[in-house]
């Protein structure tokens, strides 16, 4: 571990540690009742709620700490990875920062706790990289919330407890309508699809709100909050981000390995120099992808990180990883193509980041947009 992240060291140590004691077995394991284990187990020994205030159970640790940690245990485990990127930089942040009091104390603890994990529900069917097109409805009527619409591709719906939904208050037609509650998964009027699956071998769901009436102290948020719910949604952007350094970092290791131990031509494939400079290839590539990500963790107010710098991470990490697992998937040969090899899985899922957060094109919009200046809207105009 070098001096930019001296911090971290102990956490990380920490995380390989419990990973091997205790959490590589429950995983192994696999079961829904392993997995609730494995929860708890993470909230005893502080793997939940990382960056969150200590009032509620946090540990308000620099985010750049909790990428660390999160891309360590991506290392050790793809599945413990998500984990952590839902445990320490899940929508949670933005409800511990903008929710009223009770809502805090109520969830914000439990999944400091490692009690629930929630999921975030911006996307719509007509509305993704738009995302301000959304229509998902909020009424308030007298003392509950009354929610119609509905959302697409929603990550690990199946496993949360709750949704931090974005949706619509006002009707203005504008982004100052957008707000958000939280949607706990048994609300009435409520109901998840059974899931696509996508091509890591994850689900993803859609949620349908149908009258869906809950209690009106779930709202986290009303008008005017889109801009501050984005803000804590870069750091939850960068927390996805270190889940793919994690699988580029696995992928180059594996590599350097297995050509070390390869032989053909009578010799290790360690020998050829075309090889070698492959590996260095990718060791320049993950290096410079951790520097932005970390650039953009360091300066960062808590899980509200800058948007130019999280933006510049997310372009750069989502190809340079995505170049690394392919890179180390033609240095194991057929082998790394085969599913019995761990490679051919991390490439399939870190081709994901150029997806979600954000595609890459959008980010490029905004980065573009910052140095010239301008607004960059990319609304038709009326
Ligand atoms: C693995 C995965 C997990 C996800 N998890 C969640 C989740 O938990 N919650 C959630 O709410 N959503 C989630 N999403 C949804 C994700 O945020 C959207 O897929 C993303 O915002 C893009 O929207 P879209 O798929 O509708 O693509 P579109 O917006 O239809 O875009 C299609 C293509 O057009 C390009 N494009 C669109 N507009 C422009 C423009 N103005 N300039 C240049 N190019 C443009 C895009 O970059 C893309 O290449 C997830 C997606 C994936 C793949």
């Amino acid at each position: 571990m070098d001096k930019l992240t001296e911090a971290a060291r102990d956490f990380v140590d920490a995380a390989k540690l419990a990973y091997e004691r205790r959490y590589r077995a429950l995983l192994e394991e696999g079961s829904h009742e392993a997995t609730m284990r494995l929860k708890r187990q993470m909230g005893e020994d502080g793997f939940c709620g990382m960056t969150l205030p200590r009032a509620y159970g946090g540990m308000e640790l620099p985010l750049l700490t909790v990428l660390r940690v999160t891309q360590a245990f991506q290392v050790c485990d793809m599945r413990l990875g998500g984990l952590s990127h839902r445990f320490n930089t899940g929508p949670m942040g933005a409800v511990a920062a903008l929710a009223p009091e009770a809502l805090r104390q109520r969830y914000v603890t439990a999944l400091c706790r490692g009690e629930i994990t929630m999921s975030i529900g911006i996307s719509e069917p007509h509305a993704g990289s738009a995302a301000t097109a959304m229509t998902t409805r909020a009424r308030i009527e007298g003392d509950k919330v009354v929610l119609n619409g509905s959302k697409i591709f929603v990550s690990f719906a199946d496993e949360s407890d709750c949704t931090l939904l974005y949706c619509r208050f006002g009707n203005t037609g504008t982004p100052g309508d957008i707000g958000a509650v939280i949607l706990p998964h048994d609300a009435p009027g409520f109901s998840l699809s059974a899931g696509t699956r996508n091509m890591a071998g994850e689900l993803q769901y859609e949620l349908f709100m149908d009258d869906c009436r809950l209690p009106a102290d779930h709202v986290v948020v009303q008008s005017n909050a889109f801009g501050k719910l984005i803000k804590h949604y870069n750091g939850e952007r960068l927390g996805s981000v270190a889940r793919q350094l994690g699988n580029a970092e696995f992928c180059l290791n594996y590599a350097i390995d297995y050509i070390k131990e390869r032989q053909q031509f009578g010799r290790e494939l360690a020998d050829f120099q075309g090889l070698q400079w492959m590996i260095a290839d990718m060791k320049v590539k993950l290096d410079a992808a951790q520097l932005l990500t970390w650039r953009a963790a360091a300066n960062a107010h808590g899980e509200e990180a800058d948007a130019l710098e999280t933006s510049i991470s997310k372009v750069y990490v989502a190809q340079a990883t995505k170049e690394i697992c392919d890179d180390a998937l033609q240095l194991l040969g057929g082998y790394g193509y085969m599913m019995e090899y761990p490679i051919e899985h991390r490439l399939r899922e870190t081709r994901g980041g150029g997806l979600y957060g954000g595609t890459t094109q959008i980010h490029k919009n905004m980065i573009a947009g910052h140095l010239l200046g301008r607004s960059n809207s990319q609304w038709k105009k009326a």
